[in-house]
């Protein structure tokens, strides 16, 4: 292996920690991390067409189609230098956006991702995403039972926080449906490709980092 650590795709179940993990390898070892979920939110504010689109989408749990997100996500890839590692938190969702990511990579000239399935199982999911709240300043993630509430602020920088439209039980159902009928599919994919690793997203969020860390042959820390 390179001296350089290898672009990553993390994919799991809502709430698995992807997004966390992501941060973390931003903080620690200097990813530079795409997460589609972040953009998508942040195209859905826009007043336009394609903004009221994606903000329909992402509120009924649907996924924004291919075609809409390759260009973005391609916009995206270009900006980071090719010998700056990536990792991929969100993207790619089924079969047809993994082929789309190797072949834009090649097209780039940057190595192709290993894949970390972080494995959840459906009622952990449901748990943790009912007591989610997300700081609408800085996406800092609290838990907390509705009812401990009203004392909640992000204890990074003081903001409130809120829970998000799609983490209501219907449209977790939708979300979770799509997980396992399309981006489950990518365990077997990835696996026949001999790049995936299985990681358990039970245990703490720094086990987890310790086995992300130890699978990608990194430094404790940097
Ligand atoms: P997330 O925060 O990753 O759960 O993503 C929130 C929403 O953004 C999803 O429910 C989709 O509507 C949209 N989205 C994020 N990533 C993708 C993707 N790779 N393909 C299609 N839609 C996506």
């Amino acid at each position: 292996m390179s001296s350089q650590p290898p672009n990553l795709i993390l994919f799991g179940p809502q709430g698995s920690g992807k997004g966390t993990q992501a941060k973390l390898l931003v903080d620690k070892y200097h990813y530079h991390s795409i997460g589609t979920g972040d953009l998508m939110r942040s195209y859905a504010t826009h007043k336009d067409a394609l903004g009221r689109k994606i903000r329909s989408l992402i509120n009924h749990g649907e996924l924004v189609p291919d075609k809409i997100i390759e260009s973005i996500f391609s916009h995206e890839v270009t900006k980071i230098p090719a010998d700056q590692p990536i990792v991929f938190d969100g993207y790619p969702r089924n079969l047809n956006q993994a082929h789309f990511l190797d072949t834009l990579l090649v097209k780039l000239e940057r190595p192709l991702p290993v894949a970390l399935y972080l494995n959840l199982p459906r009622a952990v999911v449901f748990e943790r995403l009912a007591s989610r709240y997300v700081c609408s300043e800085c996406g800092t993630i609290v838990r907390s039972l509705p009812s401990l509430l009203r004392q909640l602020v992000c204890p990074k920088c003081g903001t409130s926080v809120a829970m998000r439209k799609d983490d209501k039980p219907e449209v977790i159902e939708t979300r979770l449906n799509l997980f396992y009928s399309q981006t489950f599919l990518l365990v077997d994919h990835y696996k026949k490709l001999n790049r995936l690793t299985e990681i358990n997203g039970e245990a703490t969020i720094e086990q987890v980092q310790t086995v992300i860390a130890t699978a990608l042959h990194l430094p404790p820390s940097i």
